[in-house]
């Protein structure tokens, strides 16, 4: 059965304030369902105790990063936090050569300089569903220190300007609600007439199916 015109994949951009859940979901989207791949960025932050270097970040040093901008291989990069993320060219062109959705889990800043590169890039800001939750989970992690959990909550405060930038927010009040709130989106999308691989050989396809036809339609006048 055909479900729709085949259609060029979704570079999807997920950022929110720390601590609100979005690489969860973004690792969850890759999980579940076929066509996502996650955009695994480089980092000059040193691994917490479960990352994986290749999978949860390249892990660089600040020489290797700076070599990376030098060498324009960042689609974006920014400075979060005290550290250098980026997310290399290289990511999307891979992901768009095979047909999937690339997922970023980036922040704010780097969402903002997507929105101008790549303007098929679809914008989800991710909420918490209050500051309470925020807290309890940038806690939870028991990775950051007082005064970095404050700090936190502190760019959280201005990172919310800009949700209105996005294209779509996305409440994290339940981790299986939001993914399929962002599953849902990325359907949406993939229906748009601008995302179609070929929409003129579709409409031609059909104009001559309709032609067919009515030359063929016998007369059902009386
Ligand atoms: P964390 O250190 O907690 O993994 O990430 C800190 C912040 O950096 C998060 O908001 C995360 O989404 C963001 N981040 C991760 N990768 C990138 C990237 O490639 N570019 C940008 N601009 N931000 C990133």
């Amino acid at each position: 059965m055909m479900t729709g015109i085949p259609s060029r994949p979704c570079p999807l951009v997920l950022a929110a304030p720390s601590g609100t859940g979005k690489t969860t979901i973004a690792h969850a989207l890759v999980e579940r369902f076929a066509r996502f791949v996650f955009s695994v960025s480089a980092t000059t932050r040193p691994p917490r105790s479960q990352e994986r270097n290749g999978i949860d970040y390249d892990f660089l040093s600040r020489e290797a990063f700076e070599r990376m901008i030098d060498e324009d291989e960042l689609m974006e990069w920014a400075e979060v936090h005290g550290n250098l993320y980026g997310t290399p060219y290289r990511n999307l062109e891979e992901a768009r050569d095979r047909g999937e959705h690339v997922v970023l889990d980036i922040d704010v800043q780097g969402a903002r300089q997507i929105k101008e590169r790549v303007p098929d890039a679809v914008l989800i800001f991710v909420f918490p569903p209050s500051a309470e939750a925020l807290w309890r989970r940038l806690t939870a992690r028991g990775t950051e220190a007082l005064d970095e959990v404050r700090h936190r909550l502190e760019a959280a405060r201005r990172e919310l300007e800009e949700a209105e930038h996005f294209d779509y927010i996305v409440v994290n009040d339940d981790l299986d609600r939001a993914i399929s709130r962002v599953r849902a989106i990325v359907e949406s999308e993939s229906h748009r007439p601008s995302r179609a691989l070929d929409l003129d050989a579709e409409v031609g396809r059909l104009r001559s199916e309709i032609d067919a036809v009515v030359r063929e339609a016998p007369d059902v006048r009386a």
